[in-house]
């Protein structure tokens, strides 16, 4: 099971809770017993940085001169 970081509005505390994917968007109870504690959202280090191109295209163009993948220098397959 994934783990999964949540947020408790009334006593202010943070939390993490390992729960099965399909219930990680539901309130739970945080330590102390409040209810409604709701998931942070871990900082995402997976998405691309952005068209400076730092990083590599998820689903993108090999080809580093376009965009669009249909380019002539593109020699895809
Ligand atoms: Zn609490």
């Amino acid at each position: 099971m994934p783990l999964y970081e949540y947020f408790c509005q009334r006593c202010e505390a943070k939390f993490e809770l390992l729960r099965p994917m399909s219930r990680s968007e539901e309130p739970v109870t945080c330590p102390s017993g409040h209810e409604g504690a709701e998931r942070v959202l871990s900082t995402f280090s997976s998405f691309s940085k952005g068209a400076d191109g730092l990083s590599t295209p998820v689903g993108g163009s090999p080809c580093t001169s376009c965009a669009s993948g249909t380019c002539s220098t593109c020699n895809l397959a």
